[in-house]
Order: C-alpha cells, then structure tokens, then sequence
C-alpha cells in the first residue's frame, strides 16, 4: 500500500513506532504474556504505566509539585462540565467563545455556575481570537479554548486575569512550552497531539481546589481522583498506555521545545504557500492562524474537483474541512512529519502552475 499522508483532525497520526508499541502490548504486555487490554489495571505492570504516563506529563510540561495529573474518561466533552462543577460555586464564570468548543463549554458551565460570554469571534466566523477584553472582578473563573480545532485560530499569548484561568487545550497541548502554574485547571482530550481517544488529561491545581468545596457527584469530583491516583474505576488501560508511549516520543524527540519548532516549520510552510497561490485563501486572521490547523479554501473559479483528485491520488488524507466552515483544514499535530506538508504544498503548486 502506498504511504497515507494523514491531516486528520483527531483521531489524528501517531508515530509508528507508537502504533507498534500498542499493537505489541496488546498481544503480550510488558512480557507478562497477557494481552494489555486483559489484565487487571490493578496490576503492578499497569500502575507502573499509569505513574510513568503522569509522571512524563510532569517532566514536559514542568508541572509544580501543587498540581495533581488525572487521566480520566468522557473526553473533553465532560472537561467542559468538570471544570464548571469542581471550580465554580454557582457565581459568574468568564468565557471568550472562539467557536464551537467554547460554545459547548459554556452550555455545561451553566449546570454548575452563571456563565457570561466575555467575548466572541461570531462576527466574523470565529476568524479571530478576540483582544482587549475587559474582564469583570466578579467571575470566579475565566475559561478559553487555547487552539479552536474547527475554524484554526489559537491564542499566541495568554489572558491575562486576577482569577483563576481554566483552558481547554485539547487540540495544541504538548506543542509548545506552558507556565503551568498560571492556571487552575487544565484539560485536553489525548486524541491529537498526545495518543488516541478515550482518555483526558486534567492537570489540577490543588490549592484552588481545596478551596472550592462544593458537593457534587462523586465521578465528576476531582478529589475523587486525586485521592485514587485516576484508579477511582477502571481507567481506559489501551488510550493511557498509547498516550504514555506518545509522551516517551515526545520526550525522546526533544520535548515540547521540540515540538514547538517543527509545529512553527510546518505552518509556516503551508501559510506561506496560501498566501503566495492565487488559488486560495486562508479562513483565520493572520494574528489568529494556527499552528495545529490550517484553514483554507479555493477561491471563486478555482477547479475543485482537480485539487481533490490530485491530492486524494497523492495519498493525502483527512483534509476535507469541518462541515460548518467548509473548505480545506490540514491538521498538522506532533506526529505529522514535514514531508507530508512539503507533499501537499507541491501538490498546491502544481496545481496552480496551468
Ligand atoms: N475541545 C476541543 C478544542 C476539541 O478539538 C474537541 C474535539 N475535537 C473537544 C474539546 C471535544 O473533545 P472530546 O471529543 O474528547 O469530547
């Protein structure tokens, strides 16, 4: 089979010597002759995985010792309503809504607090990351989608507030340095730049959280977790292993420093290329672009049937753009290689060459 260059959004690429890992494990775990998906998580081969998986989070993000690493279930989808319930005691809580992520953050905040739209970008079709917020005193948290997966716009610097900052970074986590202890809670679903679905990493600050003290489910409260080292229920064994492999990668591969720089390389190269063809336009602002996910469509006139077959029948796949912004979105996480921009930049030139 001819080599798949995949853009996908997530679920997205993983490196192949990731995917052998997992698929090895599965047949024989860490030589205990079992299958990783059929031994007990509470065996001492799984709590190891399950220390060294959060352990490799503390080391590439350089964690503070006041923050506690959970790896859970519900995706990113329940991050929304977790972060709500277990730092909001039922006042206002701050959201800059940059798309349909936020959005759906602030629907779950409003089972547990009285979320306010601080700012948006619907205006212009959540094109740009919105600036010079005035934020109220009275918010008890402010929350933000660092990278919008769907319309590719990410914050390049961070807000700036007095209370507690909460951030989705489902879609650039583990792409470039972060000062942990500016937030009180942070959350990523591990399907993009850090392994496959079925698991979330919180990184929770404990000191705000012995602070909030409200009564809430038991599975939805962090203290719950942090008192049983994210073994309160069986834990997705197959998704914390792959991603505890994916961080050894991103360790191995220079860290997060790294990471950062081919991210940097990789949109640059597709940006410039958008901006040089007179065939296409990009949908973010220029301030806003992301580096995760490029947007982009053909502009009026332009043969799309053409670019589709040629880079469909280059092995290109998953560039299709999200059904509400139409057009083109390469995702570009950790785990894409350069060639696969090169190859899709050339296809774009050649496309526009007659
Ligand atoms: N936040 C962001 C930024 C996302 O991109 C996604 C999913 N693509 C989600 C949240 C929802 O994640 P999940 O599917 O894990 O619930």
């Amino acid at each position: 089979m001819n080599k798949i260059h995949n853009f996908s959004a997530g679920p997205c690429i993983l490196p192949q010597e990731v995917l052998k890992g997992a698929s090895d494990a599965v047949l024989n775990f860490a030589g205990t002759g079992l299958s990783l998906i059929e031994v007990s998580h509470r065996s001492k081969e799984f709590v190891e995985v399950m220390e060294e998986a959060r352990g490799l989070v503390k080391e590439l993000l350089n964690v503070p010792d006041n923050y506690s690493v959970l790896f859970l279930q519900g995706g990113a989808s329940l991050g929304f309503l977790a972060a709500a319930a277990n730092f909001s005691k039922g006042g206002k809580t701050g959201y800059i809504n940059t798309g349909t992520w936020s959005s759906k953050a602030i629907k779950e905040a409003g089972f547990y607090s009285e979320p306010v739209e601080l700012a948006t970008s619907k205006d212009s079709s959540f094109s740009y990351i919105p600036k010079n917020i005035d934020f109220p005193s009275d918010i008890e948290y402010l929350h933000f989608t660092s990278n919008n997966t769907i319309f590719g716009t990410q914050f390049h610097s961070f807000p700036q507030v007095d209370t507690n900052l909460i951030c989705d970074m489902s879609s650039d986590i583990f792409s470039k340095e972060i000062n942990v202890s500016d937030f009180a809670l942070i959350y990523a679903g591990a399907q993009k730049n850090m392994g496959p679905a079925g698991t979330v990493l919180y990184i929770v600050n404990n000191d705000i959280l012995a602070t909030m003290k409200t009564k809430i489910p038991t599975y939805l409260d962090f203290e719950t977790h942090i008192a049983k080292d994210s073994m309160f229920n069986t834990p997705p064994v197959f998704s914390v292993y792959t991603t505890m492999l994916m961080l050894r990668w991103i360790k191995g591969n220079g860290g997060v420093k790294e990471m950062n720089k081919l991210a940097k390389n990789r949109s640059e190269l597709l940006y410039n290329e958008i901006d040089s063809n007179p065939n296409f336009v990009g949908h973010a602002q220029e301030d806003s672009r992301s580096m995760m996910n490029v947007t982009f469509r053909l502009k009026e006139g332009a043969d799309q049937d053409k670019f589709d077959k040629m880079w469909q029948e280059a092995g290109i796949s998953g560039i299709k753009g999200h059904r509400s912004v139409g057009g083109y979105r390469a995702s570009m996480y950790n785990a894409l290689p350069m060639e696969s921009v090169e190859l899709l930049v050339s296809i774009m030139k050649d496309f526009s060459k007659d």
